[in-house]
């Protein structure tokens, strides 16, 4: 039997073809219409719906660029099943290159939404009518927060069935297994029985060439799993599980000097920065409080006292994760015969 078009927000696409629609938005506040923009590549074959989603946070861009090659990709004309990508879902805070909305609400903790409700509200509704419903499984692109940065991780739940061995798959140097936040696109999608793996790789309003180059692999390391692709002969990178993370904060405001960079293997005790006062009186150390390795970290020296400065996952193959990541970091100079040829971002 022929496959059936693939209908989203009004428009029909057919097996075999690609289209980009426009998903009305509110407008502002100056005339000008807002439309949430996705591209739909559907399959001639049957085979799974998967959404990959970026800038849900408007200030992390590196899954804009992840998404554009992806697009890019020859692969993508050999695909079973649908892709439902959406490079910009927050476009207010990607305007005016900030996480927030111009509520000043965080759209990935107003999740599911209402039609009815705030601005945000209703961008998370809509979405979620639109996009997440309309797919089996997603993949949500972020970066750390302004003047952080993480080490390249998947976080997902891995008591889901489904989810865990995809998320094991996108082969990301770590794997956290988390709980998603109340109000986050991730719990909102897992309460409608929807699994959604959620990428975080370096920092905000910056292209990260590791980043975005782990990104795109796993990206195509889950559709082989779902047999959207033909299988790979290369199998994915190894990934750490980590279970358990939490952040170190600082105990006094100062001026702080990192020690540790991502990915670093820590001891108990082990001195990851240095808080002093302009002057160098007063020094104290941040100290780490278990073996560890770091996930993420702030990369600005300014801190207040109670700063989350560095978050660290507990894990007895620190030193293993810290050689795995140092190796990633070839990734750069690899070739990549599934896309584009291209120059690297420097
Ligand atoms: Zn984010």
């Amino acid at each position: 039997m022929k496959r059936q078009p693939f209908v989203l927000a009004g428009t029909a696409v057919a097996p075999g073809a690609r289209a980009t629609l426009e998903i009305p938005l509110a407008g502002l506040y100056t005339h000008t219409p807002i439309y949430m923009p996705v591209q739909v590549v559907h399959g001639r074959r049957e085979g799974p719906v998967v959404f990959v989603s970026g800038a849900i946070h408007g200030d992390e861009i590196n899954g804009v660029e992840i998404i554009r090659r992806l697009l890019r990709s020859p692969l993508l004309k050999r695909m079973n099943g649908t892709l439902i990508a959406v490079p910009i879902v927050n476009i207010y805070g990607f305007h005016s290159r900030s996480r927030y909305l111009p509520d000043r609400r965080d759209l990935n903790r107003s999740f599911p939404g209402s039609d009815s409700g705030s601005l945000a509200a209703r961008l998370a509704d809509t979405f979620l009518s639109n996009v997440v419903r309309a797919a089996d499984i997603g993949i949500d692109l972020h970066t750390a927060a302004i003047y952080r940065e993480n080490l390249p991780q998947i976080r997902a739940d891995l008591t889901d069935p489904i989810l865990a061995p995809l998320a094991r798959t996108f082969g990301a140097p770590v794997l956290l297994h988390s709980a998603a936040p109340e109000g986050s696109l991730r719990r909102a999608a897992a309460d409608e029985g929807i699994p959604v793996m959620v990428y975080e790789a370096s920092e905000a309003l910056y292209f990260d060439e590791v980043a975005i180059r782990v990104g795109v692999r796993g990206i195509f390391h889950v559709l082989r799993a779902l047999d959207m692709l033909p299988r790979a002969k290369r199998s994915p990178r190894h990934t750490v599980v980590l279970r358990t993370s939490s952040w170190v904060r600082a105990e006094n405001s100062g001026i702080l000097r990192i020690l540790v960079g991502l990915g670093a293997a820590v001891e108990q005790g082990t001195v990851m920065g240095v808080i002093s006062d302009p002057f160098g009186e007063g020094e104290s150390q941040v100290v780490a409080p278990a073996a560890s390795v770091v996930i993420g970290r702030s990369n600005l020296p300014l801190v207040f006292e109670g700063e989350a400065l560095f978050h660290l996952a507990r894990t007895r193959q620190a030193e293993h994760v810290e050689e795995h990541f140092e190796v990633t970091q070839g990734i750069v100079d690899e070739p990549t015969p599934d896309l584009v040829d291209e120059p690297p971002i420097v």
